[in-house]
């Protein structure tokens, strides 16, 4: 998605005025992409006469460019259509707090279970109950008890020979009596919806009154995910939802259209296999990710959360006053590289998402040992003035890097390509602040 929106941006960034043909061609391509990126048809096209109406009656703000305008537009109304932020869980009158998880199989119920649990009992110093209700699939109880041994939670399960229904009641029986003010229970999935499926599910939601109904959808799966979260939601009355493996979507479709179609808010994501991935769903974070802007705000609160904090601010600060240099780019790797796999980090900075398209190779930790290479070669007044490093110095930096040359120019046209996208999103950061808007 993020490709062929950005060319199209890069067209009608720098220009000083937008015509009504170039609206046209914008939201022209903005559908394409939508498209591509497996939105729902009815979804994109109710937004692409949003974003008209509104492109092309707009007033000139003195702060941004008619082409920022347009931008702006078109990621305001993306996050609109992906509903406010909503990451809160509920809570019962009276505990334990049940919370059901929904899914077709391979989904990431299990996984999840253990990352939601992991959440609330970190971030909210809560002291869940895991449920293993899932006795189809053979490996389910174990899946369940080994997460739970990781994670030093208790888990609940009555074997496979156990019915679901009453597994989820003995469960709830247990947690008062043991105080668990959470109770989470992993229920079973099917390849496809099926009535027996869901008859099970309805008799475990009409014993156990659960407080909130996460249906769990692979971000993968695009617009087979939002059918799914339609179906589950007509017959369960889901109350959010929560997207898996957006680590390996590059598309976002699915994000885009649940929430349009089903109402109901996609509350986290899913970011990776281990525990601690679940993220928060930022609806504008993820618009601006779609629209390949990066997501500095999310890299800022990873980075505070494995770097220490005056470091992130630094960097923030330095991202927003341009005087971003090669050696916060090499410090920023080294931070990088404790922070995880690299390429959600990379989506997240400005402008890497098409430096990643340019390269046209899986950015992987060889690569940055290259990069390290590149930037360790240079001078350190090169580092600071990029735009020194002429034809010779090249050869110099790529013969003492072990790289070719054509390798160093690469990585110096990612760095002012970046440099680039900072600042335009600073500018637009300032727009907005001028107007006393809320970033
Ligand atoms: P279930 O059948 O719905 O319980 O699904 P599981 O929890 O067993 O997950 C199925 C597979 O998806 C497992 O291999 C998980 O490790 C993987 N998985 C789950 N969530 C994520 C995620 O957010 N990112 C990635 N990359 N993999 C995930
Ligand atoms: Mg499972």
């Amino acid at each position: 998605l993020a490709d062929r929106l950005q060319s199209t941006i890069q067209k009608i960034r720098g220009r000083g005025k937008v015509t009504e043909q170039d609206v046209k061609e914008m939201t022209r391509e903005v559908r394409l992409a939508l498209l591509e990126a497996d939105v729902n048809f009815k979804v994109v096209k109710q937004l692409i006469n949003k974003i008209k109406e509104r492109a092309i009656g707009q007033e000139v703000m003195e702060s941004l460019t008619p082409g920022q305008q347009v931008i702006k537009v078109v990621q305001e109304e993306l996050t609109q259509l992906m509903g406010g932020e909503q990451s809160k869980i509920a809570t019962a009158e009276r505990p334990p707090t049940v919370i059901m998880m929904v899914g077709l199989q391979g989904a990431g119920k299990t996984t999840t279970t253990g990352k939601l649990a992991n959440h609330l009992r970190k971030k909210h110093n809560r002291n869940p109950l895991l449920v293993a209700a899932d006795v189809y699939r053979p490996a389910a109880i174990d899946q369940l008890e080994t997460l739970g041994k990781q994670l030093s939670l208790p888990v609940f399960s009555m074997g496979t020979e156990a019915n679901p229904v009453d597994i989820a009641n003995e469960a709830i029986k247990k947690a008062k009596e043991e105080h668990h003010d959470y109770v989470i229970i992993d229920t079973a999935g099917r390849l496809h919806v099926d009535e027996k499926l869901m008859d099970e599910l309805t008799q475990i939601k009409t014993d156990v009154k659960p407080a909130e109904i996460f249906l769990v959808v692979d971000a993968m799966t695009g617009q087979d995910a939002v059918n799914v979260a339609e179906s589950f939601d007509s017959q369960l009355d889901i109350s959010g939802v929560v997207l898996t493996k957006l680590d390996g979507d590059t598309r976002g479709g699915a994000a885009l259209s649940i929430r349009a179609v089903t109402g109901k808010p996609i509350k986290f994501v899913g970011m990776g296999e281990r525990t601690d991935q679940l993220e928060a769903f930022h609806p504008e974070r993820m618009a601006s990710r779609i629209l390949g802007m990066g997501d500095v705000l999310s890299l800022i609160e990873k980075a505070q959360e494995n770097v220490d904090e005056k470091q992130a601010r630094d960097l923030e600060e330095k991202m927003r006053s341009m005087s971003f240099t090669f050696d916060d780019f090499l410090e920023q790797m080294s931070q990088v590289k404790k922070m995880g796999p690299l390429d959600d980090l990379l989506d997240m900075l400005p402008g890497a998402g098409k430096m990643k398209g340019m390269k046209n190779v899986q950015l992987d930790e060889k690569q940055l040992v290259y990069v390290e290479a590149i930037i360790q070669s240079m001078t350190r007044k090169e580092r600071q003035e990029p735009s020194l490093i002429n034809a010779s110095r090249k050869k110099r930096i790529a013969k003492g890097s072990g790289r070719s040359v054509s390798e160093v120019n690469r990585l110096l046209k990612q760095f002012e390509d970046m440099k680039k996208m900072m600042k335009q999103m600073t500018n637009m950061q300032k727009g907005k602040k001028k107007r006393g808007m809320k970033f």
